[in-house]
C-alpha cells in the first residue's frame, strides 16, 4: 500500500439479545426448533396485529449500552424503516431512528495516536431494533423461516476513525467480549448472533475530508473483517492512483475468493421513509430505572480498575477478565485484607494452573489465609504452593493443614542454631572454609538446613553469619 493514503473505517455491529421472548410478541426467542415454530400474527406481520414492547430486551439493551460506555437517553423513539424483502413480513422494520436508546460510548483498543482519538474508537449510538426472518435459498426457489423474525437486536454504530485493518477486527473482538461479559447475548459469531458491517474509505494522509465510502455487509468472523478491509482499501487506492475513484456502493465479501463484490450501488440505494411507529409509545426510562438496571460494573470498568488499583498490566487484566470467576476471587480476597499485588500473582499463576474448566480451586477465604501465612513468615512460598494443591477443590483451611502436617517454619533461634550446628559437624571442611570467609558457601548451608527443617530463610541467614563470627 502506498504510504500517502490512510484508511478510514466505521463499523456497525448487530447483536442479538439473549431474551427469552421476541421483541414485540410472546414467541420464544429461539432460532432452533422446527421451521416457523416460533411465530404468531405479530411477528408474521398480519394486518391489525399490534406490537407490545418486551422490557427484558430494553433492560439488556441498556446494560449493553452502558457496558459500551454509552449514555442512556431517558427518551427514545421507535420508528418504521420501510423496505420490501421477503424476510420482512410487515414491509418495514421497527427500529430507532433519530432518537436512539443510547449515545457517546467508546471502545479502548489501543489505536495509534494519529487516529485522532488516541486509543479508543468512539461509539456514536446504540439503538434497539427487530431482526428479520431468514431466507433459505434452494435450487428451485426460496423459503422463509420466521423463527428469527422480530428477535431483539441492538445495533452499535461507531464514528469513523483512522486505523489499520486489524483495528476493525480488534474493535469487533472488544465489542464481542464486552457484550458477552455483560451477559446480554449468547454471542456466537458463527450462528449470526453478532454481525458486522464496515464502511471503508481512503484519503490522503492528514486530509480532513472524508472521501466516498463503500459499505461491506454481513461479516461474521474476526478474520474476514480484516481481510475484507485490506482488499477494499487496496482496491480503492488503486482506483485513485490510476486517476479514477470508487463509487458509493454496498458490497459483500466473497470469503472463498477473498474479494468484495458489488451488491447495490448508490442509484439503487433505498429511501426508507422513516417515520415514528404509531403502535408503540415513546420509550421513557426513569433515571432510577436506568440506575437500577445498569449498576453492574462493565468489563471496561473492571479492566481499568485492575490496571489502576491492583497494578495489573494489560495482558494480566485481560486474562483475569476472560477466566470465569477470577475477578471476583481477586476482589473478595483483597476485600478480606490481602495484598493486591500478591493476590494478583497467586491468581494468575498457581490458581490458574489448577483451575478446571470453569471451576476455581480455592475460595477467597482460603486464598487470603495462604497469602497471610506467607506474609507472616509462618510458611515459605514453595510450601504455600504445596498447601494450595492439597486444599484445592475442598473447603479445608490452609492453617489447619499447615498445623496438622507440621509445615510451619521454625522461627526460634535455639532450634535453628541446633540445626546449623548439626549441619556444620556433618560438613566440617565446608564449615571451616565458610568460617574463613568463603561467602559462596552460605547457599550450600542454607540448602542443607532447609533440607532438615522448614526454617525462616531470613532468620537462618542471620544465624549462619552470627555463628561464623562466633568461631575462634
Ligand atoms: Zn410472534
Ligand atoms: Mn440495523
Amino acid at each position: 500500500m502506498s504510504s500517502q493514503w490512510e484508511l478510514v473505517m466505521g463499523l456497525e455491529v448487530h447483536c442479538q439479545l439473549a431474551t427469552s421472548k421476541k421483541l414485540f410478541c410472546g414467541c420464544l426467542n429461539q432460532e432452533a426448533g422446527d421451521i416457523n415454530e416460533h411465530t404468531c400474527p405479530v411477528c408474521l406481520g398480519y394486518p391489525g396485529a399490534l406490537p407490545k414492547l418486551n422490557w427484558e430486551a430494553v433492560r439488556l439493551a441498556a446494560q449493553a449500552a452502558t457496558a459500551l460506555g454509552c449514555h442512556i437517553n431517558t427518551t427514545s423513539v421507535f420508528s418504521r424503516k420501510h423496505y420490501f424483502y421477503p424476510d420482512l413480513p410487515k414491509g418495514y422494520q421497527i427500529t430507532q431512528f433519530d432518537q436512539p436508546l443510547a449515545e457517546s460510548g467508546s471502545i479502548p483498543i489501543g489505536l495509534p495516536k494519529q487516529s485522532g482519538f488516541e486509543q479508543s474508537v468512539p461509539v456514536h449510538r446504540v439503538h434497539i431494533e427487530e431482526d428479520s426472518a431468514k431466507n433459505l435459498h434452494l435450487k428451485n426457489g426460496s423459503l422463509v423461516n420466521f423463527n428469527r423474525a422480530s428477535v431483539p437486536l441492538i445495533e452499535i454504530v461507531s464514528d469513523p476513525f483512522v486505523g489499520q485493518p486489524h483495528h476493525a477486527s480488534q474493535y469487533l473482538r472488544h465489542v464481542h467480549w464486552i457484550l458477552l461479559e455483560a451477559g446480554v447475548t449468547a454471542g456466537n459469531l458463527e450462528d449470526g448472533h453478532i454481525r458486522c458491517d464496515v464502511n471503508i474509505s481512503v484519503k490522503p494522509v492528514g486530509s480532513p475530508e472524508l472521501r466516498t465510502r463503500v459499505e461491506v455487509k454481513n461479516l461474521n468472523s474476526f478474520r474476514n473483517i480484516e481481510r475484507s478491509v485490506i482488499y477494499e482499501r487496496d482496491r480503492q487506492i488503486a482506483l485513485y492512483e490510476k486517476g479514477s475513484s470508487p463509487v458509493q456502493e454496498t458490497r459483500l465479501f466473497n470469503v472463498k475468493q477473498g474479494k468484495t463484490e458489488v451488491l447495490r450501488t448508490k442509484e439503487e440505494a433505498m429511501d426508507y421513509r422513516y417515520f415514528p411507529e404509531p403502535d408503540l409509545p415513546v420509550l421513557d426510562l426513569e433515571a432510577q430505572w436506568i440506575q437500577e438496571n445498569t449498576a453492574k460494573p462493565s468489563v471496561l470498568e473492571k479492566k481499568h480498575y485492575l490496571m489502576t488499583k491492583w497494578g495489573a498490566d494489560e495482558g494480566q487484566a485481560v486474562t483475569v477478565l476472560t477466566e470465569t470467576g477470577l475477578f471476583n476471587l481477586i476482589e473478595d480476597t483483597i476485600a478480606l485484607g490481602a495484598d493486591a499485588k500478591k493476590t494478583l500473582d497467586w491468581a494468575l499463576t498457581s490458581v490458574l494452573e489448577l483451575k478446571k474448566k470453569k471451576q476455581l480451586p480455592v475460595n477467597p477465604t482460603q486464598l487470603y489465609e495462604l497469602i497471610q501465612l506467607v506474609a507472616d513468615h509462618k510458611i515459605n512460598l514453595p510450601t504455600a504452593k504445596d498447601v494450595l494443591k492439597k486444599i484445592a477443590f475442598s473447603d479445608a483451611q490452609p492453617q489447619v493443614v499447615v498445623a496438622s502436617d507440621g509445615l510451619e517454619m521454625k522461627r526460634d533461634d535455639d532450634t535453628i542454631r541446633e540445626i546449623v550446628s548439626a549441619v556444620a559437624s556433618q560438613n566440617p571442611d565446608e564449615w571451616t572454609r565458610f568460617c574463613a570467609g568463603d561467602q559462596k558457601l552460605i547457599g550450600f548451608f542454607m540448602g542443607q538446613v532447609m533440607r532438615k527443617a522448614k526454617v525462616d530463610p531470613k532468620l537462618t541467614t542471620q544465624i549462619l553469619n552470627q555463628m561464623r563470627q562466633e568461631q575462634p
